[in-house]
């Protein structure tokens, strides 16, 4: 249960900034290369000059991590300048920071239109993941899920994805110093995952806009076995995400029966666990071969039985995957309960049994409320009434 971890959460208001972008110059974070190389010309860039341009101001931004137009050492100073006049390097602001006891971070982020989402760092031992969040809110209302108790206020944008990733590195005092391998991999944010607010595949173009930021190998670099996305079954967009994405794939599973999952994963009713499944086989081909995370997650008395166990074992017959075990993360009003310790353990065993590696995923920063699936901005919780479950008023 959440609430048994000693709390020794740290609040931290920081100093809001003005958005630079109201002066109307153009935000660079965010723009794919060839955009980048666009807004450059748009500006007066010499054509011959832009595409080098792009690669120097991106190394800037993405490696360094540098924010400031005047430190760009290599660009002439009247081009500085100028850059400085057209265009800003903007991150979403991080307006509250709550430290776990467990050392998880999460960050209350804001972003235009005075909208919040939520971004979780995880530390683990030889690294550590970010969770990110892709959408203000939800459309989807899978039943077991806070974020899907707050309605979708609006898609995030490539910048605020991305943004994300740096202004966790700020945080984290993670850009190289001088002399450093930006490409070490005994990162502090060595993984991502796309597992906070929202659904990733019902933002398609930015997700894959900042992920294709975050993988290019002359900035932040991350590998693109180093990023899973997590669906909860856009079926038509999944051979779209092997192929103009590239990361791992991660389903949000949850039932073995179609009766179950309509329940728990409303999504299920428009595309169903064999249309899912059909997706989900060809995944690995066409994005390398990688293997897929099942994630489950451990509803007393409603989907983790044994037979539940030997349901999945055959309906992922061929796939390779993983099966990821979520024990639940209650939150307030929430109308379900985690299965038992004994009750994981058994039906890890079964899935184990039958060949396939069965985690039961640690909850992390559950003091914050930082967990798989409590993600729920303040904003959204201080000033609108629950829908369907009555929740209990947060402290
Ligand atoms: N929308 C995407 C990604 C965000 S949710 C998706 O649904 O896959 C990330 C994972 O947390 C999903 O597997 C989701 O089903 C799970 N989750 C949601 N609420 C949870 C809760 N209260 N306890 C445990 N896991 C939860
Ligand atoms: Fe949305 Fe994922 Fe939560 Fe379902 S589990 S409501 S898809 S964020």
């Amino acid at each position: 249960m959440a609430a048994t971890a000693p709390i020794t959460q740290d609040v931290l208001t920081l100093p809001r900034k003005v958005a630079a972008d109201e002066s109307g110059r153009v935000n660079l974070v965010g723009l794919t290369r060839p955009q980048m190389q666009q807004a450059l010309l748009d500006a007066g860039t010499p054509e011959h000059q832009a595409k080098m341009r792009t690669g120097q101001l991106w190394q800037w931004i993405y490696e360094k991590g540098v924010r400031d137009f005047a430190a760009m050492t290599n660009l002439a100073k009247p081009y500085r300048a100028l850059l400085e006049e057209r265009f800003a390097i903007t991150l979403p602001e991080v307006v509250e920071r709550h430290l776990s006891s467990d050392g998880t971070r999460k960050y209350l982020v804001r972003i235009a239109g005075g909208h919040e989402v939520e971004t979780v760092y995880i530390p683990e031992e030889g690294r550590g993941t970010l969770c990110i969040s892709s959408q203000v809110g939800c459309t989807l209302t899978c039943s077991f899920c806070h974020t899907g108790t707050q309605r979708l206020v609006r898609n995030l944008t490539a910048a605020e994805i991305v943004g994300q990733i740096m202004l966790a590195r700020d945080d984290l005092g993670e850009w190289p110093a001088p002399g450093r391998n930006p490409k070490d991999e005994t990162r502090l944010l060595s993984n991502i995952v796309l597992m906070g607010m929202g659904e990733p595949l019902y933002n398609f173009e930015s997700v894959r806009d900042a992920m294709k930021i975050a993988m290019d190998p002359e900035g932040i670099s991350l590998s693109r076995r180093r990023i899973t996305l997590s669906t909860s079954g856009v079926v038509p967009e999944i051979a779209r995400t092997a192929e103009e994405i590239g990361c791992l794939l991660a389903v949000s599973f949850h039932a073995t029966t179609d009766e179950v999952r309509d329940r728990l994963v409303p999504i299920n009713r428009k595309w169903n666990i064999a249309a899912l499944l059909e997706a989900l086989r060809a995944y690995p081909k066409l994005s390398n071969s990688e293997r897929i995370t099942f994630e489950y997650v451990m509803l007393k008395d409603v989907n983790d039985s044994d037979d539940d166990a030997r349901r999945l074992i055959e309906l992922i017959r061929g796939i390779p995957a993983k099966i990821n075990l979520i024990p639940f993360n209650e939150w307030p009003g929430a109308p379900y309960q985690r299965s038992s310790n004994n009750r994981i353990r058994a039906f890890a065993d079964i899935i184990h049994k039958a060949g396939y590696a069965s985690p039961i995923r640690t909850p992390r920063g559950e003091d914050i409320m930082a967990a798989c699936g409590q993600l729920k901005s303040e904003s959204e919780r201080a000033r609108k009434p629950r829908r369907a479950v009555g929740e209990a008023p947060q402290a």
